[in-house]
């Protein structure tokens, strides 16, 4: 469960009113709880402490320093597909040895970085970065440790197509009938391939999905068995599901998911295999929101429109996906309770009156909205909106699209709130074209 509740009216992170942050961060500002990402670490870690796996926080979902710092200190590994990723979680102070790189094009400057800080596993996706990986290993005089990551062929129906991962038509991972061959010992002088890997999409709804993907790396497991090759690892990625909509219960859902796929891998385990997991948005996303100000309300030939101050810049997820968000505003009636049923019970009451609405950002493109034709109950300029489910791939995909400097960042624990990155200024937004000025 997450930390965000109205208290007669007015919704708190953890115990601190909203109004405070705006008033002293500005607005659109991204508020983080953290609680919410320790409870969630803990919930996962439970799901699936059968397996005792190494649980390696996906970076890319949420890649500020302090809330990697928050993950590390409660013992969880990272996740990264890139050296930026990768220099942010040397940062953030974890250890090398818990540290996976995955991602389809690392280039050789990236793959040295890696390979110089002693990342524990290199998830591959071809056989021209495992030769890459060998090449730039031996000219470190260093040994690494791989994991093929194999195209299944699964993949689940209710993922998002653009955000799914583990079927034929993607360019993830290597199929399972080619990567037989890359398994062989033989073939490398400093990589040892110990792994296999998968990660399916994002989000996998259905745990049957984990588990069919599964059978076919057991599978695969027997049939290595029969080579020289030995497989000491099983990664089966990330998407475990996050709470976008109101009804729900991704606590409970998490833990049942983690139950199936524990005793679906007893098996493995008991022959000495060990596990990684990749979670992102299962910790994040809950664990934050968007705080958005009501700039102007107008009336469109036939809609009314609200425009606030975050646009696809802030978060892109409904326009890059058509991702659904609840979006409420922070102070709504006298009511106390978590913001699910606040927003579910006024969406089902004939008392609150509601109104279509569409909810739109500042940018200058069409598709630069959060919602339309949402039922919202009253606000006016200058309202507050909270946008709920934003903490995974929220700040980490903002850009500075027409020169919008990205938003801050603050980070809330009971009462205390802290600023964690600051408000790009207009001066960020110049700063590395200088250069380019006479005189400059
Ligand atoms: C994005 C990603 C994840 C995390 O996915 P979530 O849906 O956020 O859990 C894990 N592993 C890999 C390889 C990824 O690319």
């Amino acid at each position: 469960m997450d930390h965000f509740n109205f208290v007669d009216g007015h919704l708190h992170v953890e115990h601190l009113d909203v109004r405070q942050i705006v008033e002293q961060h500005g607005s659109p500002v991204y508020v983080y709880s953290a609680h919410t990402l320790k409870n969630h670490y803990s919930v996962l870690k439970d799901a699936f402490s059968a397996l005792s796996p190494l649980i390696c926080f996906s970076v890319k979902s949420c890649s500020n320093l302090s809330i990697l710092k928050l993950l590390v200190d409660q013992g969880s590994g990272l996740d990264v597909v890139s050296g930026g990723e990768l220099h942010r979680a040397l940062m953030a102070g974890v250890t090398a040895d818990k540290i996976v790189f995955a991602g389809v094009g690392k280039s050789r400057e990236e793959i040295r970085y890696a390979v110089e800080a002693g990342v524990f596993l290199f998830n591959v996706e071809s056989e021209g970065e495992l030769l890459r990986l060998d090449e730039v290993a031996t000219t470190a005089g260093k040994r690494i440790k791989v994991a093929i990551r194999i195209n299944p062929d699964v993949a689940d129906a209710d993922t998002p197509e653009k955000t799914s991962t583990g079927g034929r038509q993607t360019k993830f991972g290597i199929p399972m009938e080619r990567a037989y061959e890359l398994f062989e010992p033989k073939r490398y002088s400093s990589v040892d391939v110990v792994g296999i890997h998968i990660h399916l999409g994002s989000p996998i709804p259905s745990a049957q999905t984990y588990l069919s993907a599964i059978d076919k790396i057991e599978d695969m497991i027997n049939r290595l068995k029969a080579t020289d090759c030995a497989i000491e690892f099983v990664n089966i990625g990330g998407g475990f599901p996050a709470q976008y909509g109101t009804e729900s219960n991704p606590v409970g859902s998490l833990t049942e998911t983690g139950a199936l796929i524990c005793q679906r891998l007893q098996g493995l385990k008991q022959r000495g295999i060990r596990f990684i997991i990749e979670p992102g948005r299962s910790i994040s996303a809950n664990a934050g929101i968007l705080l958005t100000t009501v700039e102007y309300i107008k009336q469109g030939w036939d809609r009314k429109i609200a425009i606030v101050d975050a646009g696809m810049n802030v978060l892109l997820r409904p326009t890059l996906y058509g991702a659904n968000h609840v979006i409420w505003p922070t102070h709504f009636e006298n009511l106390s309770g978590h913001w699910t049923a606040i927003t579910h019970s006024a969406q089902l009451s004939d008392v609150t009156h509601l109104e279509e609405t569409d909810i739109v950002g500042p940018i200058c493109e069409t598709g630069d909205h959060f919602a339309l034709g949402r039922a919202l109950p009253a606000f006016d300029n200058g309202s507050v909106l909270a946008i709920f489910s934003c903490g995974a791939y929220g700040m980490s995909m903002a850009s500075q699209y027409n020169s919008r400097g990205r938003p801050p960042e603050v980070l809330v624990e009971g009462i205390n709130a802290k600023l964690i990155r600051a408000r790009e200024t207009h001066e960020d937004l110049v700063v590395h074209e200088l250069c380019g000025l006479d005189n400059a």
